[in-house]
């Protein structure tokens, strides 16, 4: 017979269909609990209201908290799931979210404290991907975003999907006031990050173009490019972060349906185009709307 040698330890079970094996934690509909007893305040209805409050007037969230399903699997069952998804590059992923619903791999390293397998879990970590995931399941499935837009700068895994999704998933998290946010992902910090450094790391022939072309598309930021001078383009870019993701993130929830200001270009992706050399096809260009590919997590 087996003796928990931790007296507080809660058996959880794996949410898997007909799956009874135990799980480190469960994420809720109102909080996330560890078998170890911790517990941390997520409620999605409070996700979604702060997620509606930043959004524009014309593009809130239409999904509601009854209608998400919310499973947290272990090894075995994700990777049940990964088949489903088409392939094997979701193994080692920690989440990801889908039309019906936002899955997490619980087994992984990502969510224990110092990304070591014997750590204690990071409830906060935890906590920050679930916010990460709603934001995929409500804004990028339910609208015509980033979904089809290449890797930023052909780095994979950083695509303005996620960058997008990150910025939105951020500002939430500030407004719920829950601390730092960090997603776990493979030890990179997060997916706006991963943008911001490497649209500073632009390569030398292309950050001329490409600041001019967001000097172009974003009048208002008063982008200076003196010279081609990498270290104060790197200044630059760190200046407009704020405004230049609010503005992205506009375009990203509202589409092609209607231009955030009336010099832009008539299609998102022609934005796109003109202020990153970012050539995209596909859903963004035919009208359709936005739904998940296999690519997102
Ligand atoms: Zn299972
Ligand atoms: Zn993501």
């Amino acid at each position: 017979m087996f003796v928990s040698a931790k007296p507080n330890m809660t058996s959880m079970k794996c949410t898997g269909l007909g799956c009874k094996e135990d799980v480190d934690f469960r994420v809720y509909k109102k909080q996330i609990t560890s078998s170890s007893g911790l517990t941390v305040d997520c409620d999605v209805e409070k996700v979604l209201s702060e997620l509606g409050s930043i959004l524009p007037a014309n593009a809130q969230v239409t999904r509601s908290a009854a209608t998400l399903d919310i499973q947290s699997l272990c090894d075995k069952c994700w990777a049940k799931k990964c088949v489903g998804w088409g392939g094997d590059m979701y193994l080692t992923v920690a989440a990801k979210a889908a039309s019906d619903g936002v899955y997490f791999n619980t087994s992984r390293v990502e969510y224990k404290e110092d990304m070591l397998a014997d750590k204690a879990m990071n409830m906060r970590k935890i906590r920050c991907t679930v916010v990460h995931e709603i934001v995929h399941w409500t804004v990028a499935d339910t609208t015509q975003g980033f979904q089809n837009a290449p890797d930023v700068y052909g780095m994979r895994g950083s695509d303005w999907d996620e960058c997008m999704t990150d910025y939105l998933a951020l500002t939430t998290f500030k407004r719920l006031k829950w601390g730092a946010y960090e997603t776990g992902y493979n030890k990179l910090p997060t997916f706006m990050e991963i943008g911001m450094t490497l649209l500073k790391a632009a390569p030398a022939r292309l950050f001329a173009t490409v600041g001019a072309n967001l000097q172009a598309a974003f009048p208002e930021l008063n982008l200076v490019i003196a010279q081609p001078n990498v270290q104060a383009w790197q200044v630059e870019v760190e200046r407009v972060r704020v405004p230049l993701f609010e503005k992205l993130a506009l375009r990203y929830v509202k589409g092609n349906d209607s231009k955030v200001d009336p010099g832009e270009p008539a299609t998102f992706s022609a934005f796109l185009q003109k202020a990153f050399l970012i050539q995209v096809n596909n859903k963004l260009n035919d009208g359709s709307r936005g739904k998940y590919n296999n690519a997102t997590y």
